[in-house]
């Protein structure tokens, strides 16, 4: 059991507060040379093998299509979607995955559920006519509602599931991408669309011994019902009697670890830093409210919600949950002060979130000591605030115990167990919730080779750091299209983004098929420029990262010129859906050379 804590700070002191979080962080940053994180393929690929897929046999296609979209979750069906809408028929989806879903195929773990509100978190709700049953989605409803929107828009047509995308390759005289997978397809698509997501490779703890444990491991996103029994919604019953550790305590960690908790015989919970955990208060879709709702009413409600997360005050919160709780607390705030600075605002109004984080943790969990080490110390936005309204009470059962490393992580693993503090926690089952590979070259995390003009690879481009225009395109990679948040619009809401996106893309694309433009590109001009836009903007985004407690927002607390280049736009993600659309609308396609027929200024303008 952790030692109580007796160097908590009063509550109400902010320098007092700003110390201690300091003080955390120190605690928990790198040593030099420390490995956080290890590869999944070094040593360990049998973990991430698809466990819910049956074997598939097809032959090989050597056809060709126009747009060719890499990923089958929610960044490649609004792609398909979108491009449907903007007449482009010739689509294909090619996913690792044995159907849609993406992110929600993968992550099937007990309790696995989604923590942004389902009326905006679900995308094209009144295109397909489906309303959620309750306010926060559990994942088999999601990952149905994916396979809904696929069959909606006739994306199943033509897609390749259980499929690895191997190499990309610009063939110059043709004008398109060769695809090259790993059941021998050789395709080709005159666009390609990298919908691949931000978080689809699993990561390992960089623990010493890693490697030797005997018992059964696995990761919360390959998850092993066969040894756990039950399913994401029953109790996991081969687990009667079973001793069970758990490393990590994100996102992920926060919704298996309750039902892991109802059926291990023992739990324990290893954490090195605590997640805030706030409630959740999920509630079953009113009737009589789904009746009222005006048309539109999906897209209001999603752009309300990234208002708020934008610093939008003037825009009504119509989702006021836990995520837009700091825009509410500033709007009272500045009714009592209209007069005072919003970023002092800001900070005051996340140190007494926090506050209230702690109290709740105080009031709920019984132990003294395991409540203190359960304490979040940072910023409410420095790791991905979490929710839920089970989470936290676990920790008064007697068959849960909280390892708490005090910000040094599990310091080994051995054949039999975990140890902390030289003490070995040994242990029949040892789940790893540890996240998955951030950043970096989109393309090597997603699997895959990808050579542009004159054989340059992605990594050879982008040694230095990313570079693109709009995050969405980058010079020497004609009619390759980047979907995810880096140098682009980023909102906890992710599919938003996804789907302003797609638009974009969309409406690109259907000009370039329909004038018959071969090829486009970013200038290396407008490519500069966003580049210097991204890093101006993203300074204050910056320096209040390295202010954080390490996670992969702030790439385990390493600042450096390619973090501060991978980051999303600034100036928050209304702005940016703001600017892509005046973009489209002004229909000169500036920043972009369009080679070939036709590829002159457009006054159409597609809005799907
Ligand atoms: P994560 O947030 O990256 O968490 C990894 C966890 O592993 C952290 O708690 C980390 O501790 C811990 N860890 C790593 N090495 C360790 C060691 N040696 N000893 C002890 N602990 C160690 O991964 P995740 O929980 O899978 O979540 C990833 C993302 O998925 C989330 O941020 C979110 O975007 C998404 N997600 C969303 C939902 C949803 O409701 N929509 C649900 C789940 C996940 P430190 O914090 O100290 O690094």
């Amino acid at each position: 059991m952790p030692a109580a804590d007796n160097n908590a700070p009063n509550q109400t002191d902010l320098d007092a507060l700003r110390e201690r979080y300091r003080i955390e962080r120190e605690r928990r940053t790198p040593r030099k040379g420390e490995r956080r994180y290890r590869d999944i393929d070094d040593g360990f690929a049998h973990l991430a093998v698809d466990p819910y897929a049956t074997p598939l046999e097809r032959a090989a296609l050597h056809d060709a299509v126009d747009v060719l979209i890499i990923g089958g979750g929610f960044g490649g069906l609004l792609a398909g979607a979108r491009l449907r809408e903007a007449g482009v028929q010739r689509t294909r989806i090619v996913e690792a995955g044995a159907d849609v879903g993406g992110t929600w195929y993968w992550n099937r773990y007990p309790g696995a559920a989604c923590d942004i509100e389902s009326y905006i978190y679900l995308p094209l709700l009144e295109e397909t006519g489906y309303m959620p049953v309750e306010r926060y989605s559990k994942a088999a409803e999601i990952r149905a509602h994916a396979q809904r929107v696929a069959r909606h828009f006739r994306l199943y047509d033509d897609a390749c599931f259980s499929t690895q995308v191997t190499s990309l390759d610009w063939d110059a005289s043709q004008a398109c991408w060769i695809v090259g997978t790993n059941r021998g397809d050789r395709m080709s698509a005159r666009f390609v669309m990298l919908t691949t997501g931000p978080l689809n490779r699993p990561k390992l703890p960089g623990i010493r011994g890693v490697e030797r444990f005997r018992g059964h491991a696995f990761h919360t996103s390959r998850w092993d019902y066969a040894c756990t029994g039950g399913s994401a919604t029953e109790p996991l019953t081969a687990l009667a009697g079973k001793r069970v550790g758990i490393i990590g305590t994100g996102a992920t960690a926060i919704q298996c670890v309750p039902p892991l908790a109802q059926s291990a015989e023992h739990l324990y919970v290893f954490q090195r830093t605590p997640s805030s955990v706030d409630r959740r208060d999920n509630a079953p879709t009113d009737p009589a409210w789904v009746a009222a709702l005006p048309e539109g009413w999906q897209r209001q409600r999603i752009e309300s919600f990234t208002a708020q997360l934008s610093g939008n005050l003037a825009i009504p919160d119509l989702v006021a949950d836990g995520w837009t709780v700091l825009a509410r607390a500033m709007r009272a705030m500045l009714a009592r002060d209209p007069t005072a600075d919003p970023s002092a605002l800001l900070e005051r109004a996340d140190l007494e979130k926090m506050v209230q984080v702690r109290a709740n943790i105080e009031a709920t969990v019984r132990d003294t000591a395991t409540a203190e080490a359960l304490k979040p110390w940072f910023s409410l936005f420095c790791k991905r605030p979490c929710f839920h309204d089970n989470y936290l009470a676990v920790f008064n059962r007697p068959n849960v115990t909280l390892v708490d490393t005090r910000g040094r992580g599990v310091e080994e693993i051995t054949e039999k167990g975990v140890v902390v503090a030289g003490r070995e926690y040994p242990l029949d089952c040892l789940i790893f919730a540890t996240g998955f590979e951030v950043g970096g070259d989109v393309a090597a995390r997603s699997g895959f080779s990808i050579h542009g003009v004159n054989g340059l690879t992605l990594a050879e481009k982008w040694s230095e750091g990313m570079s693109s225009l709009h995050g969405m395109h980058t010079r020497g990679f004609p009619n390759c299209l980047l979907v995810g948040p880096a140098q682009s619009g980023m909102s906890p809401n992710f599919p938003h983004m996804l789907d302003e996106q797609a638009r974009h893309a969309a409406h690109l694309i259907a000009h370039c098929l329909r004038a018959g433009v071969r090829t486009e590109e970013p200038t290396a001009e407008a490519e500069n420029a966003w580049v210097a836009t991204i890093l101006s903007l993203g300074e204050s985004r910056r320096r209040f990262l390295e202010s954080c407690t390490p996670g992969y927002y702030n790439a385990e607390g390493h600042d450096s010129e390619a973090l501060a280049r991978s980051l999303p736009f600034g100036a928050g993600p209304e702005v940016f859906v703001d600017l892509l659309r005046k973009w489209r609308a002004a229909g000169n396609f500036a920043g972009l050379e369009l080679n070939g027929a036709h590829a002159g200024p457009t006054k159409e303008n597609h809005e799907p």
